[in-house]
């Protein structure tokens, strides 16, 4: 099975993934735990590229040439091997960050977008999507206390506009795919949302 994490800033992915790989774990599931961009030695590579402030030196095509890149190094080497062994794939950001950051709030082509993903990505589809939404002003508010006095990356700017936009785009995504998409409502403390997103996960994947 292949479940995939997505959301905006603050909404608590890596909590929510660690809890759930957690779970799966105890149930003596084999699970493997990987992130987007990045995932694999090459697109680590990459991911720091975009990450940093080089990634401002591309326009916007450009970027997600980069990223379908990374995510072709990724699911060849990383998610489709550990899928072939039956092994649970649980993976931080997937192709809805793409329709999300670089179509919607990138203003990329829908055209060069489904290319890329046709190449990288071909029929895998994620069996579950977890779409973590919360309002905005929370969301900043946690990445802000999380990040202390480091500096944001490009992306983590307190524009309330684009992390409006990105709420919007993520809504849009999972109410286009409700067999895939499970919108939770992450706007309450770590243990609460993980009993919706194993909620969400048993009604869908679990016999
Ligand atoms: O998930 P995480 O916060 O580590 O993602 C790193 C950054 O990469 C995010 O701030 C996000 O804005 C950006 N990103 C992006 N396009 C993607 C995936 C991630 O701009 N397709």
């Amino acid at each position: 099975r292949f479940i995939t994490f997505e959301g905006g800033e603050g909404a608590g992915k890596s909590t929510q993934i660690k809890k759930l790989a957690d779970r799966l774990k105890a149930a003596r599931m084999r699970i493997l735990v990987t992130r987007e961009p990045g995932g694999s030695p090459g697109a680590e590579i990459m991911r720091h590229l975009v990450l940093s402030g080089m990634g401002k030196l591309l326009g916007p095509e450009a970027e997600t040439l980069l990223f379908a890149a990374a995510r072709d190094d990724h699911v060849r080497t990383v998610i489709q091997p550990a899928l072939s062994q039956g092994i649970w794939v649980l993976c931080d950001r997937f192709a809805d960050s793409t329709r999300a950051y670089q179509g919607s709030l990138g203003r990329v082509p829908d055209g060069l977008i489904n290319a890329m993903q046709r190449v990288t990505i071909g029929d895998l589809k994620p069996d579950l999507t977890i779409i973590l939404d919360l309002p905005v002003e929370i969301g900043l508010q946690r990445a802000a206390a999380r990040r202390g006095s480091a500096t944001p990356d490009r992306f983590e700017g307190e524009d309330l506009k684009f992390h409006q936009d990105l709420r919007d785009a993520y809504l849009k995504i999972a109410a286009e795919d409700p067999a895939r998409c499970a919108l939770i409502d992450a706007n309450s403390d770590p243990d609460t949302v993980a009993g919706r997103v194993w909620t969400a996960l048993r009604e869908r994947l679990l016999p």
